[in-house]
């Protein structure tokens, strides 16, 4: 690891720092990362402190969907919006809010696991405990396996969203699951709307690149009546895949580098 690192810094450069996003709760102060169900090598270990005594520079850690919001608000689809709501739909659902450019934290910095508000019952139990989280029916993950079944088995993993978006207009049992993932991102999203009643929403992560599919639901489940409407602009975010990873560098950025 240390290799690979040291061998991205370009010639002449000094790495100042490190910024690391995780999926799932992050203690930022602990510089720990606990999420066993999804990142079991990485969690429950001095990862801070463990990559600073490697690589000696310093290092910070946040959540993932914290710091693809600030990569979104500082150069991305959502630059210098007041009231931004991030939201990565991946192999979970992650978010976060941002008031101009600061994340909304409950108590001791911790961030709100918005992936989690449970939403549909009768599906079973999430891993976080909850019944019916939002991530469990609308994350990419969720997406790929409703598609799944309206495509031969053989079909690798990676290619079912792709194959599936190829052939929406001839196959029905196709545009009925974009339409239901529309719905259930939008009954989602309607909650974090009414909570934070931003002034952008971006949706990042894997999924958010195939909007176009799925938005009709989406703006469906989240319609009001005028009184009650949010009206939060809805983008797909301009940093694609690496939104998390530039706004982790930004973070250390403006942590450590000398100006
Ligand atoms: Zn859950």
């Amino acid at each position: 690891m240390v290799g690979t690192i040291h061998r991205l810094v370009p010639l002449g450069d000094t790495l100042a720092g490190i910024g690391i996003g995780a999926t799932g709760p992050v203690d930022r102060g602990a510089g720990v990362i606990h999420n066993f169900d999804t990142l079991p090598k990485f969690s429950e270990i001095r990862l801070v402190a463990e990559v600073e005594t490697r690589l000696k520079v310093p290092v910070i850690i946040e959540n993932d969907a914290v710091v693809a919001a600030i990569g979104e608000h500082r150069l991305g689809a959502g630059e210098g919006a007041s009231r931004m709501l991030m939201v990565t739909l991946g192999t979970g659902i992650g978010a976060a809010f941002l008031v101009n450019g600061e994340p909304f934290r409950g108590p001791n910095g911790m961030h709100p696991e918005t992936g989690h508000i449970p939403i549909v019952s009768g599906i079973g139990r999430c891993y976080c405990g909850a019944e019916g989280c939002w991530e469990q029916v609308a994350s990419r993950s969720a997406l790929q396996a409703m598609l799944r079944q309206h495509l031969p088995s053989d079909v690798p993993a990676k290619e079912v969203i792709p194959l599936a978006a190829a052939s929406v207009g001839r196959n029905p049992f196709i545009r009925e699951a974009f339409d239901t993932y529309g719905s259930l991102v939008g009954r989602g999203l309607s909650i974090l709307h009414t909570h934070y009643l931003p002034s952008v929403t971006v949706l990042g992560g894997s999924a958010a690149a195939y909007l176009h599919l799925f938005e009709e639901k989406l703006h469906r489940a989240i319609e009001r009546t005028p009184a009650f409407a949010v009206a939060s602009a809805i983008h797909v975010a301009r940093l694609g895949d690496e939104a998390g990873a530039i706004g982790a560098a930004l973070v250390a950025q403006d942590q450590f580098a000398k100006r």
